[in-house]
C-alpha cells in the first residue's frame, strides 16, 4: 500500500498551517508551526508570501489530502463520487471523507492520528455492525455500530486507551458520532451536516481546482 512517507512537521510547514498529522505534539508549544512558522529549507524564511490563484487551489487541495491521509489517485476518485452526487460538490467531498472509517476511528479517540488510525483498522482491529472491516476507505452510514474487536481490547496499547478515556470529564467528539467511552463502541448517530464538519478547508477552491 503505498503512503505518504514525507515527514509530517514538513508538510505543515510546506502548506503553512497546522495539519495536526501528530498527537499531542501538535497542540503543544514544541508544534513545528509554533517554532518555525515558514516553510522547510535553507531559503524557507525567505521566501516570499504573495501565491498565485492556482498555487492557492493547489494548496487547499494538498492540506485536505494530507489531512485526511490519502494519496493522490483516492482523493480524484473521492471529488468525482462528490461531484455525481445530488447537492454542493464542496460540501459533498467534506462528507466522504468526514465518513471515511480511518478518520471516524481517529474522532472516535480510537486513535492518537489519523496515520495511526489507518494502520489500525487495515490490521483489522474494528468490526462494524459484528463485521471485521480492513478497509480505512469504507464509508459509515447512519446507524452503523464500529467496535474493537474483543482480542484486540487485551492488546497494551488498546488498554491504555481505555484507562485514558475512562479519566477523562469530557471527550470532544463530533455531533454526530456518539461514544461509549466504558465499552469502546461508538455509533453514526447521522451523516454530518456541514456545520458539524470542524475544519480549516475551504472545498469550493478545491472545486475551482478540479474545474480547470
Ligand atoms: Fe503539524 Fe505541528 Fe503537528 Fe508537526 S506538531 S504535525 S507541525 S501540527
Amino acid at each position: 500500500m503505498a503512503k505518504n512517507l514525507n515527514p509530517k512537521c514538513k508538510q505543515c510547514r510546506r502548506i503553512g498551517e497546522k495539519l495536526i498529522l501528530k498527537s499531542d505534539r501538535c497542540n503543544s508549544p514544541k508544534c513545528a508551526m509554533v517554532k518555525k512558522n515558514y516553510p522547510p529549507g535553507a531559503h524557507g524564511s525567505k521566501r516570499p508570501g504573495k501565491k498565485s490563484d492556482y498555487a492557492l487551489q493547489l494548496t487547499e487541495k494538498q492540506k485536505a489530502k494530507k489531512q485526511y491521509n490519502i494519496l493522490e489517485k483516492q482523493f480524484k476518485l473521492t471529488f468525482k463520487r462528490a461531484e455525481k452526487q445530488k447537492g454542493n460538490t464542496g460540501e459533498n467531498l467534506l462528507k466522504l471523507l468526514e465518513t471515511r472509517f480511518d478518520n471516524v476511528i481517529y474522532c472516535l479517540k480510537f486513535a492518537q492520528s489519523k496515520s495511526q488510525a489507518r494502520q489500525l483498522v487495515n490490521h483489522g482491529h474494528f468490526i462494524i455492525n459484528n463485521h471485521k472491516v480492513d478497509i480505512p476507505s469504507y464509508q459509515v452510514k447512519t446507524g452503523d455500530i464500529i467496535k474493537i474487536k474483543e482480542q484486540s481490547k487485551k492488546n497494551k496499547n488498546f488498554k491504555q486507551l481505555l484507562e485514558k478515556l475512562s479519566k477523562q470529564n469530557k471527550i470532544d467528539i463530533p455531533s454526530w458520532i456518539y461514544l461509549d467511552p466504558k465499552e469502546l463502541t461508538g455509533k453514526i448517530l447521522h451523516e454530518p451536516s456541514i456545520n458539524e464538519i470542524q475544519t480549516n478547508i475551504n472545498s469550493q477552491i478545491i472545486v475551482e481546482y478540479y474545474s480547470k
